[in-house]
Parts: structure tokens; sequence; C-alpha cells
């Protein structure tokens, strides 16, 4: 592998972060009174997303939220470990979130054409990729229930990445502060999926047991 450079031996994905800094920092000077009163007060998000890291889907993108609105964790195929996991990161982004920021709202979002989930399904190497090999085990339970379903081949991925979103949100209930929360009505916990082919969000609809567009469920 080679790293690209210029004429002037600039890494060249280095130079395209510089130059969008740059017109950031005309955003920033244009909006300064917004940024300036994000460092001044509490950060106050309305929303908990739990999301694949995969770099195409953006979730301030996707629902249009500013900085400030959305207390985001990232990790491939979007997994919530169990409480009892030996993996401290989401559990400690959970408990900040609703604990001391107040969230009472959980997304997990997944979306069409996940590499993390597909990634179970493909040899990856144990010593040299252990971490990523333990942590596809996540998936799993899902890649377990759609197979012993049966279905046709070309529903098979996208059926499995809906089943781990909902999976998830099982994992959200090992926390007791997620827990307790729901079931007191202080918290609401959402399985959303973005399509990437129609740039759409569906969400599960616990009531029918059914998969629907986001906009029609706040619609109807
Ligand atoms: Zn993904």
């Amino acid at each position: 592998m080679t790293i690209e450079k210029d004429t002037r031996g600039t890494d060249l994905d280095i130079k395209d972060a510089i130059e969008g800094h740059e017109r950031f920092r005309l955003q920033f000077e244009r909006d300064k009174a917004f940024f300036k009163s994000l460092a001044i007060k509490k950060q106050k998000p309305r929303l908990l997303w739990i999301g694949c890291a995969d770099s195409r889907v953006v979730p301030a993108q996707i629902t249009s939220a500013d900085p400030g609105e959305l207390f985001e964790i990232r990790n491939i195929a979007n997994v919530v470990p169990p409480a009892d996991a030996a993996d401290d990161a989401v559990g400690a982004a959970i408990e900040y979130g609703v604990g001391h920021l107040g969230i009472d709202d959980i997304v997990v979002c997944g979306h069409t054409h996940c590499g993390g989930i597909q990634a179970l399904l493909e040899p990856i190497p144990p010593g040299r990729e252990a971490h990523l090999g333990r942590w596809v085990e996540f998936t799993r339970p899902a890649h377990q229930l759609i197979a012993a379903a049966g279905l046709p081949q070309e529903e098979r991925l996208t059926e499995t990445i809906k089943a781990h979103v909902q999976f998830q949100l099982d994992n959200l209930m090992t926390y007791a502060i997620v827990r307790e929360g729901v079931a007191a009505g202080r918290i609401n916990v959402h399985a959303w999926l973005y399509d990437m082919d129609a740039g759409a969000l569906s969400a599960y609809d616990p009531a029918t047991g059914e998969w629907r567009g986001l906009l029609e469920m706040a619609g109807a």
C-alpha cells in the first residue's frame, strides 16, 4: 500500500481535510455566535444515536441535525454489547447520555449494505484481526435467526440488518439506567433503518410488528 502524495509531497487525504477545514473556518466566522454559544452552554442533545461507523451513513446529515443535537455512538454494525460484555465504550456513553445529559430518546439505526453485518460471513484472520473477529460475533444472533427463516438470498442481508437492530434494543434493556427509564416512561427506544438506495429512514413499529417509513409513521 502506498500513500498518495501531491507534487509537494503532501499526503492527499490530509490535504483534503486541511482544505475542508479551511472552508469550515469561513462557516465558523459566519456563524460565530452559534458556535460560541455551543462552547459556553452545556450540551443538551435531543437524541442518543447509536449507529454504524460506516462513512457513508452520516447521522447529522440524514436527520438535518446541527452540532449539539445528536449524542453519537458509532461503531461497526451499530452494536450495543450486553451490559455484562467486556466492553465499556458503549455502556459509558449510554450512562453518560441518559444519566448526565438527560437524553430521553435512544435510536439504534442500522443501514442497508452494512459491511459490518456482512463481515461475519467472510473470513477474518483470527491472529491479525482478533478485535474485529470478536466484535462481529455480536451480530451472530441476527444471522442465526434469519438463516433459520429460510428467506430468499436477496432478502437475507437486509432482513439480518433489521433483526440485528431489534436485538440491539433488547441489549439496551440490559443496562439498568435504560431499563428503569423505559419502565418509568421516562425513556423511549427506537429501532431505525437507513435505506442507502432510497435515502430514507424506516422504523420498527412495535404495535404492528412491521417496519414502516418514518415519515409515513409520523403522519399516521
Ligand atoms: Zn454498517
